[in-house]
């Protein structure tokens, strides 16, 4: 049972909630890397392995999410992203494991290898995909999309929204933070000082800091922005921990009222980059080190920039000494077999170009040194 539901009872007569992620997943120290950097308690949170088919944070989320669907009776869902998103991939994916259809509403990015194999995959597992250039087109196609699928399937779609990130979603990852501290009462990881992870849509970091404060935990949490300003702010933040504490209240009254305060998520800007997936150099050096050291393998767009920081960090701060948790939110689950046998000229012709132009020179440059 999830420790969320051990805990509060109630949360589990009341939350929607289908199981589809191996939990817990695993913490471990990273003997070779924390040599490296000269760091003395160095753990990793092993949510690249949360499912069994594909891996990440997604996973978690669609537990509710896709919970919510089966209870509402959708047979289809629609999401939103960037082209490569992993979060619309995840959806896909084990939206059909439930015999739901997904429909992704993407938006262009940067071009690199996992936006390619996540397009294909994507196809592979039978998603609608489609793109557009802007926030505004990509919404007055969204409403289409709803009117076809309506008027085709006799149901309106279950929306999630971008990233799985509402107060449903992110319940996911206050779950989690209780699920960390059954791991330390066990002893397999001390109390962290320090958790580091990207901060996207947020749903992950804000469920974590109310988790944490419900399970009384100490640890900071350090979010490193992988997206425009707009979409990470300290506005934002408080009103997703404000909503999924109410929503968690509202099921069960016992879940306590907690206050966020300025300083318990901490935003870094600085590994961010020139935008959103376009890789950076010591993101890309990051990559290459816990790879060399731990044969664990992160992406350019998000883990990358969080181990970044945090190699930063212990560099230049005063931090060797405590016991830091990287959060590792990428998938690690291969999904050469499924996407290597489609051929881009299915997708929509949107997408033609990720195939024909060139990725971005880090990527190629990676590709070389592998
Ligand atoms: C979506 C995603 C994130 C961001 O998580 P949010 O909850 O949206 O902040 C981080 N890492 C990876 C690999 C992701 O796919």
């Amino acid at each position: 049972m999830l420790p969320l539901f051990k805990a509060y009872p109630q949360l589990k007569t009341k939350l929607p909630y289908v199981k589809l992620a191996e939990l817990p997943t695993p913490v471990h120290k990273l003997n070779n890397l924390e040599k490296t950097l000269n760091a003395e308690q160095l753990y990793i949170k092993r949510d690249d392995i949360s499912g069994l088919i594909y891996g990440g944070n997604k996973i978690r989320k669609l537990e509710f999410l896709l919970g919510d669907v089966l209870n509402q009776q959708s047979k289809r869902v629609l999401t939103f992203g960037f082209a490569g998103s992993n979060h619309a991939l995840a959806t896909t994916i084990y939206a059909r494991s439930l015999g739901i259809r997904t429909t992704s509403m993407l938006m262009p990015q940067v071009n690199a290898h996992y936006v390619r194999r996540n397009l294909l995959t994507s196809y592979h597992y039978g998603a609608d995909i489609h793109q557009h250039q802007t926030e505004l087109t990509l919404l007055i196609h969204t409403a289409y999309q709803l009117v076809c699928y309506t008027l085709k399937e006799g149901r309106i779609p279950y929306i999630i929204a971008p990233g799985g990130s509402s107060p449903l979603g992110a319940i996911a990852y206050v779950n989690a933070a209780f699920e960390l501290k059954e791991q330390i009462l066990q002893g397999d990881i001390p109390e962290p000082d320090l958790i580091y992870l990207p901060l996207g849509t947020m749903g992950t970091a804000v469920g974590l800091l109310l988790g944490l404060k419900a399970v009384g935990l100490k640890t900071k949490v350090i979010g490193i922005r992988v997206v425009e300003a707009q979409f990470v702010n300290e506005k934002k933040i408080v009103r997703l921990f404000n909503r999924t504490n109410a929503l968690l209240h509202s099921l069960d009254s016992n879940f306590p009222i907690l206050k966020i305060t300025e300083n318990d998520l901490y935003i870094r800007d600085e590994f961010f980059g020139k935008g959103y997936g376009c890789f950076t150099e010591s993101g890309m050096k990051a990559i290459a080190q816990i790879n060399d050291d731990e044969n664990i393998s992160l992406d350019g767009t998000y883990t990358g920039k969080a181990l970044a920081a945090l190699i930063h960090d212990i560099d230049q701060k005063d931090i060797k000494h405590q016991a830091i948790l990287f959060w590792n939110t990428y998938n690690s689950r291969n999904l050469l077999t499924a996407f290597a046998k489609e051929d881009f000229h299915q997708l929509p012709e949107s997408f033609h170009h990720y195939f024909v132009d060139n990725v971005q020179l880090l990527d190629r440059e990676q590709l070389l040194v592998r």
